[in-house]
């Protein structure tokens, strides 16, 4: 743990911070994060961009999870901003699923049969480098009040829609009040059988599950379901099992989706350790995502036959309960495809 100047959840007068107030409080600022984790930029082992348009953000109980003094600390390179994103490289591009053009309303994409997603806040607790949404116009996609309206009465006109995904930037980021307002307006539909969750929030702030957001979940009649994001078993700590048992408690059902990440995970060891700690943290591996090609996070990228001779690894050491399946999100295909 590192040592950060307070304690992760308290205020410097010693009072319990408010996920808020953790929020507010994270790092962002390159030099600040560097100097937490006792690392001199003059070393860098590699070239740093403190200036990106898509600007560093870390919840100081993500970083506190960061080891002090490793420039390759898989948590820390998820999170860094390094020049080598503004490298162009063909086949990558600012919407790599095309998401632009399934998005029939402010706030709301069309891609998939039988669900919607909806971005319930642009705003994102954390900043990761390979994240596919860096270059989303989300000015266009800030929900007003007007525009969940407009994606409400989309779904409520189309009754094939059995699943609402509540995604990003992170739901999450909303506060408990309009999350509340926006669970129950969709609680009302009745042809809406399954609210879903894509939330990375958990992982970088576990205090984000608060008492009155699981009231708020305990208050839905329809099946939930939470997919948190992790992709490191170095992020599965205790703070997270407590949220993640909480979740449980209001009935959730609990998915994990990682994003395979060169120089993160891409180690058989590390693949199989993090569906192990997911499972004892009541959470079963649901996908492991071959990189979304978008600009700036080529760096990250896997072979197809690296990634496939990581899953079959996975296949010969793990139970098949804890074999996340292996996919790729392809524009011009409504569903993640296998990767065969
Ligand atoms: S948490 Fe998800 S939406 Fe937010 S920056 Fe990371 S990858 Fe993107």
């Amino acid at each position: 743990m590192i040592p950060l100047s307070q304690p992760q959840c308290q205020s410097e007068k010693g009072q319990t911070e408010t996920w808020q107030e953790q929020l507010a409080g994270a790092f962002r600022d390159v030099p600040a994060l560097l100097a937490a984790l006792d690392l001199d930029p003059a070393q860098a082992p590699y070239l740093l961009e403190p200036r990106s348009p898509f600007p560093l953000r870390v919840p100081r109980a993500f970083a506190s999870l960061m080891q002090p003094g490793d420039w390759f600390d898989p948590l820390l390179l998820q999170v860094l901003p390094l020049a080598i994103e503004s490298d162009r490289t063909p086949g990558y591009s600012e919407d790599p699923l095309r998401e632009r053009d399934t998005n029939p309303v402010p706030g709301l994409i069309h891609k998939y049969h039988g669900r919607v997603l909806l971005i319930a806040s642009p705003a994102c607790a954390v900043h990761c480098r390979y994240c596919f949404r860096r270059h989303f116009p989300y000015d266009e996609n800030t929900p007003s009040q007007a525009d969940w309206e407009q994606a409400l009465d989309y779904i409520r006109q189309r009754s094939d829609i059995q699943e609402v995904i509540l995604s990003g930037g992170d739901p999450l980021a909303l506060n408990d009040r309009r999350l509340d307002s926006l669970l129950s307006a969709i609680n009302d539909i009745d042809h809406v059988t399954t609210l879903r969750f894509h939330s990375r929030l958990p992982v970088v702030l576990p205090a984000r599950i608060s008492p009155p957001f699981i009231d708020s979940l305990k208050a839905i009649d329809k099946n939930l379901v939470f997919v948190i994001h992790s992709n490191h078993p170095a992020e599965i700590g205790n703070e997270l099992k407590g949220a993640l048992s909480h979740l449980r408690s209001a009935g959730v059902t609990l998915l994990n989706q990682t994003v395979l990440l060169k120089g993160v995970n891409d180690d058989t060891r590390i693949l199989e350790s993090l569906s192990r700690r997911l499972f004892y943290a009541g959470v079963l591996p649901y996908y492991l995502h071959q990189l979304d090609r978008v600009a700036g996070a080529a760096h990250f990228e896997l072979g197809d036959d690296k990634a496939r001779y990581l899953h079959q690894a996975l296949l010969e050491t793990l139970p098949g309960y804890l074999v996340p399946r292996l996919v790729r999100e392809d524009p011009d295909i409504p569903y993640k495809a296998p990767l065969a």
